[in-house]
């Protein structure tokens, strides 16, 4: 449409088209603008007169506003605005410029509104437990039905299909029967669960692996769902309970290898055990009494720095090593969710560093600018010759695309990955104690081996270290100021 507005208004008025330029990016801010940018460029240094179809195509903020004021005052170029017929010349009275003003200052407060009222109403939904974008796979947004039957514009509310509550069922059901992602996949596949629409995701050699296990661990399935940076439980129909989702998040981590009848808890590469005095390997040494096995385990000796052989049992390290780490490593629930929300306030703190060094270099685009209209000064009043001009113009042109690059790098959004890292941390603080009950031995072992490092024997007590997530946060706990200086409180961002 806009193509032929300005065919047409070109044919009309006499004008001869030399190029039309289409392009996407957003008028809003005026850095962002750099095809726009260089068209002004163009238009100034060929003489061309440039023709948009609406005002709110040229400008939508009042930087730009100024600039092409500038340069049709300058001479450079003439405006048309061919929806209105308006051409904007050096000629141009005052009141027509200041029409062009009130268009791009109502364009402004347009996409002010708008972008607020977007915003509000996503954080709004969910604050009452809807999700407020695309569900995940399974999910579909359900219109709310009005009194007259008929499906109503606004609102809505998210809906599991019968498929998807089938497929994502099964799916951790076999997950729990142990199956690998690719065997789930393949048997989803075979047991006729996916729909057709949704089939080439489960096709391939990894039979959808990687697809399986993102769904397996988003928490959306569960019934809850994180928005800006906010956990929510959500009011959709969740696919797993809480109970069955924490043992889905098992599975991955429970080893594979099966522990030979001869082999310890202690003595396989789940974790290994060292001597606290003399740095050998701790062995495993089980001994039988008729059918009964006795799980012992004694320094290997390698060094001959001991004169007597001490024994120590399987069940008294497991024992040990659970009572001491659940013990330093447990985060009551509501310290964990308070520390979740002071890390939710670090990320923003760094993040709010990067938006100061995009402000740096908004305000040197800000100087070029002011670099580019002195030129065009200097321009009309004869100080310089065009060539000059151009030449002069192109420099800033590199100049602004340099600061344009780095500002593109400042404004991309931080990482939100050591977040959600953290967030499974807190949450497994929080939890270790309801769930170690239920564990079996090798799962202990295995939550052991997740949450501390270095174990070693020291005479019949055991020693560790635990992990450094779980070392920061056993000393936030035991910090008695760490409420008070909850913004000081930051999680190392480097791991
Ligand atoms: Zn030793």
């Amino acid at each position: 449409m806009q193509r032929e507005g300005i065919s047409s208004y070109a044919a009309r008025n006499g004008l001869e088209l030399v190029d039309i330029v289409e392009f996407h990016e957003s008028a809003k801010d005026s850095e962002h603008r750099t095809q726009f940018h260089a068209l002004l460029g163009r238009a100034s240094a060929e003489q061309l007169d440039v023709v948009v179809w609406m005002w709110d195509r040229a400008t939508r903020n009042l930087t730009d506003q100024e600039r092409i004021e500038k340069l049709v005052m300058a001479g450079l170029f003439n405006l048309h605005v061919a929806s209105e017929q308006r051409v904007l010349s050096k000629d141009s009275a005052d009141s027509d410029w200041m029409v062009a003003d009130f268009n791009a200052v109502s364009s402004k407060q347009y996409l002010r509104v708008l972008t607020t009222r977007v915003n509000d109403a996503m954080g709004a939904k969910a604050a009452g437990g809807w999700f407020p974008a695309k569900p995940p796979l399974g999910y579909i947004n359900q219109k709310e039905i009005g009194p007259n039957g008929q499906p109503k514009d606004r609102g809505g509310t998210i809906a599991l299909t019968d498929w998807g509550r089938r497929l994502i069922g099964r799916m951790g059901e076999l997950r729990l029967q142990n199956f690998s992602l690719k065997e789930v996949g393949a048997c989803l596949l075979s047991e006729r669960l996916v729909p057709d629409i949704h089939t080439t995701k489960f096709r391939g050699p990894r039979s959808g692996a990687a697809l399986i296990d993102a769904i397996l661990k988003n928490p959306f399935y569960m019934g809850r769902f994180c928005w800006q940076g906010v956990w929510y439980d959500g009011k959709h129909e969740p696919v797993f309970t809480q109970q069955q989702w924490d043992s889905i998040q098992q599975v991955g981590k429970r080893t594979t290898y099966r522990s030979h009848k001869r082999e310890g808890l202690f003595s396989g590469p789940g974790m290994r055990l060292t001597c606290a005095k003399c740095g050998c390997v701790v062995t495993y040494a089980p001994k039988y009494k008729g059918d009964r096995e006795y799980r012992f385990y004694h320094c290997a000796n390698g060094k001959g720095a001991h004169d007597v052989q001490v024994n120590v049992k399987e069940e008294a390290i497991l024992e040990a090593l659970g009572e001491s780490v659940l013990e330093s490593v447990y985060v009551p629930p509501e310290r964990a969710d308070e520390l979740c929300r002071s890390l939710n306030q670090a990320h923003y703190v760094a993040q709010a560093l990067k938006d100061q060094e995009a402000a740096r270099c908004r305000s040197q685009l800000a100087d070029l600018d002011v670099k580019g209209d002195r030129l065009c000064d200097h321009l009309t009043a004869g100080v310089l010759d065009v060539e000059t001009f151009r030449r002069q113009q192109s420099r800033l042109g590199d100049e602004r695309r340099d600061l344009f690059d780095r500002l593109q790098v400042a404004q991309r959004q931080i990482d939100g990955a050591y977040l959600v890292t953290a967030q499974r941390v807190l949450e497994l603080a929080k939890n270790v104690r309801n769930q170690w009950e239920t564990l079996s031995c090798e799962q202990k072992r295995d939550l052991l081996a997740e949450l501390l490092e270095n174990p070693q024997l020291d005479g019949t007590t055991v020693r560790y270290d635990l992990k450094k997530p779980f070392l920061v946060l056993s000393e936030m706990r035991e910090s008695e100021e760490w409420r008070a200086r909850e913004d000081s409180n930051f999680w190392p961002l480097d791991s």
